[in-house]
């Protein structure tokens, strides 16, 4: 089954003197315990088709549901629940929140959703992303690849049906960038976590189990098994 579900999801972008189709009748899944990779040329709409999949964004034409729930029939507060509730997030620039050490960027999506904070449980997620020793840790005394590790396990405490993650490696050096492919694709062979990953990265994509890739708004092609990405 898909955790995440698209038909002919459109989206268009108004601004005073244009009006950009960013997604043109999108359909596609995401199944359960599968790692996707989205690729395609800048301005293809990798970027709204994440967010609109995530819940981060309303489509103006087609239909989503996440993990069972039709996203139409949801108020934005309901949507919002259901985020952070369900759905885990991966920025490209980490995003964690400055003033706050690692465990407790870790632990906050647990306050935000108003869930009991166990440390043990922070201490164990921060452990399998190889950050325990660095859990009082504020973000500006770690390193890219590190912040994106606590990232991870930010976006996994909650455990959320479905990760996306935003050109995740698209800020680290190449040894940091197979740190965090090695893991998001170890959540997804020890876990069954659900992974959907935006790359331009041929490198990245090819940790993934599916690679749809997107021209103008459409999906062009689905390679349905591991990118070859010497032949790219
Ligand atoms: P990608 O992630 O593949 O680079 P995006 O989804 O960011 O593509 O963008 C798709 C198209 O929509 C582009 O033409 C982009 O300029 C446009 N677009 C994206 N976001 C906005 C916005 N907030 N307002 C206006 N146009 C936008
Ligand atoms: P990576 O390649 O894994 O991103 P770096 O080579 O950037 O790691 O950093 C190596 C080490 O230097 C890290 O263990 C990190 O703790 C430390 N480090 C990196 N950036 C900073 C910084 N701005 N302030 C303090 N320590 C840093």
């Amino acid at each position: 089954p898909d955790v995440v579900r698209l038909w002919s999801v459109k989206k268009t972008y108004r601004t005073a003197a244009h009006e950009v189709i960013a997604l043109d009748g999108v359909t596609t899944g995401f199944p359960a315990g599968t790692f996707t990779a989205v690729m395609g040329p800048s301005g293809s709409g990798k970027s709204t088709l994440l967010q609109c999949a995530a819940g981060l964004d309303r489509p103006d034409g087609g239909k989503i549901v996440i993990d069972g729930t039709d996203l139409a029939t949801l108020k934005e507060t309901a949507l919002t629940v259901l985020r952070r509730e369900r759905v885990g997030f991966v920025f490209q620039a980490f995003n964690l929140v400055s003033a706050l050490t690692a465990e407790q960027n870790v632990s906050l999506p647990l306050r935000l959703a108003g869930r009991a904070v166990a440390s043990a449980e922070v201490r164990a997620a921060l452990a399998r992303v190889g950050m325990a020793e660095r859990a009082g840790h504020r973000p500006s005394r770690l390193s890219g690849g590190e912040q994106q590790r606590v990232a991870i396990a930010r976006a996994l405490i909650t455990r959320p049906a479905v990760v996306f993650a935003d050109e995740p490696t698209g800020a680290l050096d190449i040894k940091a960038s197979r740190e965090v492919l090695r893991l998001l694709r170890g959540m997804v062979d020890d876990q069954g976590q659900t992974v959907v990953m935006v790359t331009h990265d041929p490198v990245a994509a090819a940790y993934a189990d599916r690679v749809l890739f997107l021209a103008d708004g459409r999906l062009v092609e689905e390679l349905n098994g591991k990118l070859d990405a010497e032949s790219v």
